[in-house]
């Protein structure tokens, strides 16, 4: 496979282009100069020299990327994932949150990975993306590691690192120790990858620790992603000081009290919310929590796969759609949902909501591709540069195969992408005009020979636990 280089004019003609802000376009082209969006329209008018200058430019056919039976869409958006956890998939299943929580951190001191196990486990995590038309990934991480694996794989994306300390005696050293890594990591930082920080839960982090962490993102204009009312135990927790999280923390020495509040209500007080953080989860809000994440102008990443596996219950997503709120979908970690499919997280997003209200008209299936593509990038504040297949936009694409016995016929190839299709069509994965993922193949990484070390690293790890 020769890597098109991004100076050269490419376009990707496509059955269906789906520009997000703009109706569907049959036989459709995004033609891509450098990286950036120059035209989208009929690839017929594309191809004429009315359009091009110099027309000459698509004389080459290496140059024009045939898409024949798939749509071509702006790159998915994945906004909140924990690549490093990929190696722990399936090991820990069908427990409640707290258990989840607590068996997640047994089960790291026993497999004791180190640095390069969790390069490997977030760099798998991202193959897994790229492979699934993901171009941006909003990734929460405890470690460095997904911030090189996007590197790596020449993705997008947010890089969120985490900060714990639950004893408010050990908040100060938690931020210094957050503040220092920080600063290493945004050595690295590049045109497409951002550092970021997140005060990980409510169960997690003490109030000292909220505030130092909102002075050092302040102070540094760091995006802030943290997880907030996700389970019914959290709620418990930060409203009363009671239930499963209270009583571990106070079997660890750390002193509970009820905070007296939602934990929106809580993230507001501590002055979190005023630095438009994103709100990973919101399952646990209220219509006075919904009308101060609008207020504040904070976002919310959605990941209703997740919610539903750890039975957190469903988000309200069309009452925070319809407040205004910005939304993007997230897969969460592969620990807890398996999978990395944005086209299910969409459809699961939609048939969710209509299972509870017996609405069969909710969240269609155009209302599905904007949240997992501009909705996505408007949580992530990435907006001005992706999301949509506009001229002047950085050219993150997506294209996604109908041609298979479970997509066909199409009729309508937005409803067909949706609930018809899944992440294993995805056919093309392109990042700012670079292409990551083509013909069945991720390029920028050897995927075979890491394959190979993630089932190595899959038995450490078993044999490690006893297995
Ligand atoms: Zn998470």
């Amino acid at each position: 496979m020769v890597q098109t280089p991004a100076t050269v004019p490419t376009l990707y003609r496509a059955s269906w282009v789906l520009p997000v802000t703009t109706p569907p376009i049959r036989d459709g082209g995004v033609l891509v100069e450098d990286g950036v969006i120059r035209a989208v329209g009929p690839a017929a008018v594309l191809e004429s020299a009315a359009a091009l200058e110099p027309a000459a430019v698509l004389e080459s056919a290496a140059r024009v990327v045939r898409l024949d039976d798939c749509v071509l869409l702006p790159g998915l958006v994945n906004t909140h994932a924990h690549p490093e956890l990929t190696v722990f998939r399936g090991l820990l299943e069908d427990r409640a949150f707290p258990q989840w929580i607590a068996a997640l951190l047994a089960l790291k001191r026993a497999a004791a990975l180190d640095e390069d196990d969790y390069r490997l486990s977030s760099t798998w995590g991202c193959i897994e993306a790229a492979r699934a038309g993901v171009t941006t990934v909003g990734a929460t991480e405890d470690s460095d590691a997904a911030l090189h694996a996007l590197l790596a794989l020449g993705l997008r994306g947010i890089v969120y690192r985490e900060v714990f300390a639950p004893d408010p005696a050990a908040a100060a050293d938690a931020a210094a120790s957050v503040a220092t890594k920080l600063a290493t990591m945004r050595e690295l930082e590049s045109e497409l990858v951002r550092v970021a920080i997140s005060p990980h839960a409510p169960y997690s982090v003490c109030d000292e620790l909220y505030r130092a962490v909102t002075e050092l993102a302040a102070e540094h204009g760091l995006p802030v992603a943290c997880h907030a009312a996700e389970s019914a135990a959290e709620t418990e927790l930060v409203r009363d000081g009671s239930g499963p999280f209270a009583t571990s923390l106070r079997a660890r020495g750390i002193d509970v009290r009820p905070r007296g509040r939602s934990t929106i209500a809580l993230l507001d007080r501590l002055g979190v919310l005023a630095l438009r953080p994103l709100l990973v989860h919101c399952v646990q809000v209220d219509g006075a929590d919904i009308e101060r994440i609008r207020e504040t102008g904070a976002a919310v990443a959605h990941c209703p796969l997740a919610n539903a596996r750890l039975g957190h219950g469903v988000a309200p997503l069309p009452r925070l759609l319809a407040a205004g709120v910005r939304v993007g979908l997230g897969s969460d970690s592969v620990a807890s949902n398996n999978r990395v499919d944005m086209l299910e997280e969409a459809r699961f997003s939609s048939l969710a909501q209509r299972a509870i209200s017996g609405e069969p008209d909710v969240l269609p299936a155009a209302q599905l591709l904007e949240l997992v593509t501009l909705g996505g990038a408007r949580s992530l504040g990435l907006e001005g540069k992706v999301g949509s297949l506009e001229p002047g936009k950085d050219a993150d694409l997506c294209a996604v195969s109908l041609a298979g016995a479970h997509t066909r016929p199409v009729h309508d190839p937005v409803a067909a992408l949706f609930h018809s299709a899944r992440a294993s069509d995805v056919v093309l994965t392109v990042v700012k005009g670079r292409t990551v993922f083509e013909a069945g193949r991720v390029l920028n990484v050897r995927e075979e020979e890491l394959g190979r070390k993630v089932d190595e690293l899959a038995k450490r790890i078993a044999s490690a636990l006893g297995g």
